[in-house]
């Protein structure tokens, strides 16, 4: 028993290999910083890409390959949304230069319009080796469903936000590619249950790698825009682990009180005294052990953003740290 223990531990870290996405929206030192992350700072990332040895692969393999446990060691994908024309001028070349493959989703009503890339550049950048286009709905609209939305109304503005955009990109550029990223990273367990009824994968904005316990529609991403992507914090995340908690017991994103509560099964193998916990905007916050060993987690005070997400992590060895992410979303907080 002890000898198969101690053999578990030995192999627990080079069986299971986890893949961390980037989540970008402009790379451009002249577009709104919230969502911009700079030339420099962006050139940088690639360089510790490299110095790390990690391996940038294209977002659909690196998904399946991470959620069914057949990756090796961490890898790394590379996403672009809104496929804004930055991304085609400035940050393409760049990744070409490395052969790094990328993936850009793309909101279809908005392409043409100042400041996007151009049908004829998204052309361009399909027929190029290792890019890959995919679904970011028509509208770009906030698709969880409204408090005051009729049930019907919202099926139909969800079939034409997500097929409408699949079935342009098909017609326009031949592609048809399983993947969903949500506008503003907002969805409810109802949406996600039309992506699973389309086999599709859903990307979100909540950060944490991807592993086999993630859930194929609640995929996270880390933002990569200037406040978000700076170097002293990156490589903890290029190298951070997926909880060992199946994403799929998580509760649904839509708060139902506020502050919503977190409660999350812990490993055996893993201790509350080493698990730390932050709620967005608020530092680190208070966890509860309850008697059944499920940790509980809820912040001190009411949030007052629409979206929001607590955040715990564990140290996994060798520096590492087990990262789980739940996104929450209060629907009565005003659309941006
Ligand atoms: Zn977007």
């Amino acid at each position: 028993m002890i000898v198969f223990a101690f053999l578990t531990l030995a192999l627990g870290p080079s069986v299971q290999a986890d893949l961390v996405i980037l989540q970008y929206h402009h790379v451009s030192d002249a577009t709104p910083p919230s969502t911009s992350t700079s030339e420099s700072l962006f050139e940088a990332q690639m360089e510790m890409l490299e110095d790390l040895e990690l391996e940038v692969v294209p977002l659909l393999d690196g998904t399946q390959n991470a959620l069914e446990e057949d990756a090796i060691r961490n890898s790394v994908a590379l996403t672009f949304d809104d496929a804004y024309e930055s991304v085609y001028s400035t940050a393409a070349p760049l990744l070409e230069a490395r052969d790094y493959p990328y993936t850009v989703f793309v909101n279809t009503d908005a392409v043409g319009r100042p400041g996007y890339m151009t049908w004829n550049q998204l052309e361009e950048l399909a027929s190029r080796e290792g890019v890959t286009l995919a679904n970011h709905s028509t509208d770009h609209g906030h698709l969880a469903r409204k408090p005051d939305e009729p049930e019907d109304q919202w099926q139909q503005r969800i079939e034409h936000s997500l097929d409408g955009a699949q079935k342009e990109l098909q017609q326009r550029l031949g592609i048809d590619t399983p993947m969903f990223a949500y506008p503003y990273g907002e969805f409810d367990s109802a949406l996600e249950d039309h992506l699973s009824d389309r086999g599709w994968y859903g990307y979100s904005q909540h950060s944490g790698p991807i592993g086999v316990y993630s859930s194929p529609t609640r995929l996270p991403r880390f933002p990569m825009a200037n406040a978000y992507g700076q170097l002293g914090s990156l490589k903890n995340k290029l190298l951070s682990r997926a909880f060992p908690v199946d994403a799929g017991i998580l509760p649904d994103g839509v708060i139902p009180s506020n502050p919503p509560i977190l409660e999350f099964p812990l490993p055996e193998r893993l201790s509350s005294d080493r698990l730390t916990c932050f709620a967005s905007g608020m530092g680190r916050i208070e966890i509860e052990t309850l008697e059944d060993g499920m940790i509980r987690v809820q912040a001190p005070e009411a949030f007052n953003s629409r979206r929001f997400r607590y955040n715990c992590t564990h140290p996994a060895g060798d520096g590492r740290f087990y990262w789980l992410s739940q996104p929450w979303l209060d629907l009565s907080q005003p659309e941006d």
